[in-house]
């Protein structure tokens, strides 16, 4: 059983997740789990379909190094890596290292990290030769297309984009 899923298991235990402290204090074990407990109760708050996730998603499984993936671009904080499924010529997912499940469960304490990202996408572009333009892309629940809870931001290019997308 996963850590994510005990942390999961706890809340479930020690009552309403949305009566809990933020800070991860109702949550007794390693300072890990006391941040993967943040996640979950931040999910909890901003998206309610988000409490029945389990946390450890596909792409917590390639940070970890436990399946593979075109990595392009690594550093402390995010991972880059070129998607199986390929919507454009160039198609590169970049994700935070840490597990946020999506655009709607950022906090203000993530502020240093998305502009982190953001920093990181337009040199990733740049390394990838998309010199002539590119698009950026957040999916966010299930209307939003989003398929995988882990926060992404698909880099695409080598083609000319349409809009409005799809
Ligand atoms: P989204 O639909 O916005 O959640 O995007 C998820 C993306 O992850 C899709 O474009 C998938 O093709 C991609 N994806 C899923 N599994 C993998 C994987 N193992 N390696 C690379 N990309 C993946």
């Amino acid at each position: 059983m996963s850590i994510g899923k005990i942390v999961i298991l706890s809340a479930v235990s020690i009552g309403d997740p949305r009566e809990l402290p933020l800070d991860g204090s109702a949550c007794s074990a390693s300072s890990t789990t006391g941040q993967r407990w943040q996640t979950v109760r931040r999910a909890v708050r901003n998206r309610p379909w988000e409490a029945s996730l389990t946390m450890t998603t596909i792409f917590k499984k390639i940070i970890d190094r436990e399946i593979p993936a075109e990595i392009v671009y690594e550093d402390d904080q995010c991972l880059a890596f070129r998607d199986v499924n390929p919507a454009a010529p160039t198609h590169v997912l970049v994700i935070p290292k840490q597990e946020i499940p999506a655009v709607s469960a950022l906090v203000d304490d993530d502020a240093e990290l998305m502009a982190h990202l953001w920093k990181v996408i337009p040199r990733i572009a740049r390394d990838l030769s998309l010199e002539d333009g590119y698009r950026v892309v957040v999916n966010c629940g299930p209307q939003g297309g989003q398929t995988v809870d882990h926060l992404h931001f698909h880099l695409l290019g080598g083609r000319p984009m349409t809009w409005p997308p799809g």
